[in-house]
């Protein structure tokens, strides 16, 4: 089979030949309907170097996907030939009381873990190939009815991660609140819909392309505006008061929208780092509201997963989405970093 495969860090992934996977115990083969491109391999072409991370190429990327079971190895059971899944990407030690829960990224003995930290796609073999071994059935959430993988995919990191950000702040996002969402992309255009479908909070997204600001007025948004100076005053004048945000999720993660998070937030609220850019946010005792509570997150629980596949089965989540097939999926990433594509791309490599 044909797969996409980040061979080496600081490159391009390259299409190539390998064996189909086959399932050993207590693992299972699917085949991928589904594979999101996510911004995160971008960050993984271009800015790890050597032993950076607790792994490293070659691996086949995609660590967002869905598809139908294909192959279940010996052991495995409670999943049939053809059933369409989600795989729960980040992929703990399994034995630890947070993997049991299902908060696999926050595995207390990631030193046990296949790939610390990571999983399919990041590290191990992800989803850009026609088919995929997860290594241990339990990262699989059966599809609920109404929901294919083609349109789950985008659910398992681009729908879950802001779902998980969303809902730890729930208790601030009570009617009358103001939400922020500053990125618009595959995770930031979900965010605007998981605000809209759980919460009455009133929504204002920022990005610096008109495209991905239309996006969110679409699904939501009650105001959304470019990252000009004068987004501080015009998000605080869209507050009660002119007090600020009770939450901000920063889907970039750059040293000028930390600043900017940091400065439409009021007091008590919540700054939630997503995104990866690498920026900075110094805080000092005048710099920031009192008692702001700032923090990054990493993905999802598989019960989240659930949740949020539930929201996708129900219309309340709509994923906006470009369909390439594998030989193309270069170019999906190539849109991505020139900012030319618009919500999520999706490698469709073993939809029939
Ligand atoms: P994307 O490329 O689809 O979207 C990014 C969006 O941000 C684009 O619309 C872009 O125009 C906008 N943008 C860029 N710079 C901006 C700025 N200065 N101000 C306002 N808008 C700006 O990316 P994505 O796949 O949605 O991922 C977003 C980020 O989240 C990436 O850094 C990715 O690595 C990270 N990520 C984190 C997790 C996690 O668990 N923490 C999971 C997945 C992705
Ligand atoms: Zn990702
Ligand atoms: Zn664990």
């Amino acid at each position: 089979m044909r797969a996409l495969r980040l061979q080496a860090w600081k490159s391009e992934p390259e299409l190539v030949e390998l064996p189909e996977p086959v399932p050993g115990p207590g693992q299972v083969v699917i085949r991928v309907g589904g594979a999101g491109a996510c911004h995160s391999d971008l960050h993984l072409m271009h800015d790890f170097e050597p032993g950076q991370l607790p792994w490293q190429p070659p691996f086949t990327l995609g660590h967002e996907n869905a598809g139908w079971v294909h192959a279940l190895g010996e052991g495995v059971t409670g999943l049939t030939a053809g059933q369409p899944v989600a795989v729960h990407g980040p992929w703990g030690c399994g034995r630890c009381p947070r993997c049991r829960l299902g908060v696999d990224p926050y595995c207390d003995d990631i030193a046990a873990a296949p790939a610390p930290g990571g999983g399919g796609g990041l590290g191990l073999d992800g989803g850009m190939a026609e088919y995929m071994l997860v290594r241990d059935a339990r990262h699989l959430v059966p599809l609920p009815e109404r929901l294919d993988p083609v349109a789950a995919a985008p659910l398992a990191d681009a729908g879950l991660t802001p779902y998980h950000a969303v809902r730890r702040s729930w208790p601030k996002l009570a009617p009358d609140s103001t939400a922020v969402v500053i990125g618009v992309g595959g995770l930031g255009h979900l965010a605007v819909q998981i605000l809209k479908a759980t919460t009455a909070a009133r929504i204002i997204a920022v990005d610096m392309r008109a495209e991905a600001l239309r996006l969110a007025r679409d699904h939501g948004a009650d105001l959304a505006l470019p990252p000009e100076p004068e987004a501080v005053g015009e998000i605080r004048a869209a507050t009660p008061g002119g007090r600020g945000a009770d939450v901000v999720l920063d889907f970039v993660g750059s040293d000028n929208t930390l600043a900017l998070a940091a400065q439409v937030t009021r007091t008590l609220g919540d700054v939630t780092i997503v995104g990866i850019a690498g920026g900075t946010l110094p805080i000092s005792f005048f710099s920031i509201g009192y008692e702001v509570s700032v923090q990054t997150t990493y993905w999802g629980s598989r019960g989240e997963l659930a949740e949020v596949l539930e929201l996708g089965a129900r219309g309340l989540l709509r994923p906006h989405v470009t369909l390439f097939p594998l030989e193309r999926a270069v170019e999906a990433y190539r849109r991505m970093a020139e900012g030319t594509l618009t919500g999520r791309a999706v490698i469709t490599p073993g939809a029939r």
